[in-house]
């Protein structure tokens, strides 16, 4: 509908290209660059000002959808100096999806129904961690329960659905009729039934080192909007409605931007430079190839304990990984074709976003959504900050600004508490707390 009202009322549009740059110079965009995937001509976008609207990532995860979230916006963001922030703190921690079976989401409508979930003991755990709402509890809280469950020893957690009725099942097939017959052709679901458990898990990581912006959605940058999952999570909540009316609002200040803009800044002679950028990895054909780099970043980020279930050292080795990833194989990457070029710049751009993720995730020693072993507590003195990030010259600038909450009509105390995410293991007697960190029970 978007498509055809823009065509309606005269938008050019040009599909298929892929856009590898911003055009800057002076502290100020000035359009943007790219390739056409099936052509390969390269193009040069002119323009007074420009929106950002690339969405996030999940690090190419198995999960339908994550393999189109590609994290390229934050990479063009940063690469030409626009301040980055959020990284280590999506607003959304993680979904959880079905582990096996190429399905989702839909976990909300299956629970809805009263599907439960239970670990590799046959528990039905979220009983014991959240009385009140069990399974329809946030999805921080799921996963973290989820994360702490493993790290127990007692996964893999599995969907138990096979107590459900001909009228929950009915509502199934109505609400999710691709993942029911998905569940049939595997055998999940026979004779109007669920016959078999399905094993969950937390969907990765995301994470959104997005573009810092205004309430006209400007950033920081001159003639650089951002709207959507491009814009730090501070700024814009994941989900479609935010993200259209984000896109509106950002739509009509860019509109005023060029309006009110003289004309287009020059990029000091940047085209040559960028489109010898853009076609580089054509002339390694038989380089590395980016998914042999994709597994490699992967494992690096994507085990639950990681970035779900967080402590400072295995964080530090992580991040060890995706630098050795950067400095060794990304400038080995090779295509032979214009998809696989896609696919080069496409892991260029996530193993930067994993390197500012963590290292943001590292700074920020508390738990707030995310449990972090080593720092177990909600720290609202210090920590009602965001981490920012901007490439100056050749280094990265990391910075702290403070959260303005004395301008909230409804704003936390500034005091330091243990984490709900932890109290609530606490007391159930699975981890104690001794010399600020957490120490895990015996129990298997
Ligand atoms: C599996 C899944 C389920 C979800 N379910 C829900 C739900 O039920 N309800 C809800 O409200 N939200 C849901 N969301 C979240 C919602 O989809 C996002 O918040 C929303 O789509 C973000 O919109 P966006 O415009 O910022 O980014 P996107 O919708 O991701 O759009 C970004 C666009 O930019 C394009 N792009 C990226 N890089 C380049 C490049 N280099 N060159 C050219 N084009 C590029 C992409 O191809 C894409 O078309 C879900 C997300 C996922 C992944």
């Amino acid at each position: 509908a978007l498509r055809k009202h823009a065509q309606a009322i005269g938008v050019e549009q040009v599909n298929r290209l892929y856009v590898s740059e911003l055009l800057a110079g002076n502290g100020e965009v000035s359009g943007a660059v790219g390739f056409h995937q099936y052509s390969g001509d390269f193009y040069v976008f002119r323009s007074r000002s420009t929106v950002l609207a690339t969405g996030s990532t999940y690090y190419k995860g198995i999960h339908p959808g994550q393999r189109d979230c590609t994290a390229d916006g934050f990479g063009m963001a940063y690469r030409i100096g626009a301040t980055l922030c959020g990284g280590e703190q999506n607003d959304q921690p993680a979904n959880a999806m079905p582990a096996r079976v190429d399905v989702g989401p839909g976990m909300n409508k299956w629970m809805g129904e009263g599907a439960v979930f239970r670990n590799a003991k046959g528990e039905r755990f979220m009983e014991r961690y959240s009385p009140k709402l069990k399974e329809r509890s946030g999805l921080p809280q799921i996963i973290a329960f989820f994360c702490i469950e493993a790290r127990m020893g007692r996964a893999p957690i599995l969907m138990d659905a096979t107590h459900l009725g001909p009228e929950n099942m009915e509502r199934l097939y109505q609400m999710l009729p691709l993942p029911q017959r998905e569940f049939e052709s595997i055998g999940v679901v026979k004779d109007g039934k669920f016959q078999k458990l399905v094993e969950f898990c937390p969907t990765g990581p995301t994470t959104r080192p997005g573009v810092v912006v205004d309430r006209n959605y400007a950033s920081r940058t001159a003639r650089l909007f951002a709207a959507g999952e491009a814009c730090s999570p501070s700024a814009v909540v994941t989900g479609l409605a935010a993200a259209a009316t984000s896109g509106a609002r950002a739509g009509a200040s860019a509109a005023r931007c060029a309006h009110d803009s003289n004309g287009i800044v020059g990029d000091n002679g940047l085209v040559g430079e960028l489109r010898e950028r853009a076609f580089g990895p054509l002339a390694r054909a038989g380089g590395l190839e980016p998914d042999h780099v994709l597994l490699e970043l992967q494992e690096a980020v994507i085990p639950y304990d990681v970035l779900l279930l967080r402590e400072g050292s295995r964080m530090e080795r992580a991040l060890k990984r995706v630098e050795t990833i950067r400095d060794q194989d990304l400038p080995m990457l090779g295509a032979y074709d214009l998809h696989y070029l896609r696919l080069c710049h496409e892991m260029r751009n996530l193993v930067l976003t994993a390197e500012l993720q963590l290292k943001a995730a590292i700074q920020r020693t508390e738990t707030r959504n995310i449990l972090r072993e080593d720092y177990p507590f909600t720290d609202n003195v210090n920590w009602l900050k965001w981490i920012m990030v901007r490439k100056e010259g050749d280094r990265q600038k990391w910075w702290t600004e403070d959260i303005p909450i004395e301008r909230y009509p409804l704003a936390p105390k500034r005091e330091v508490e243990l984490a709900y995410l932890w109290r609530v293991p606490r007391d159930l007697g699975i981890v104690s707390i001794q010399d600020g960190r957490v120490q895990w029970g015996s129990e298997k």
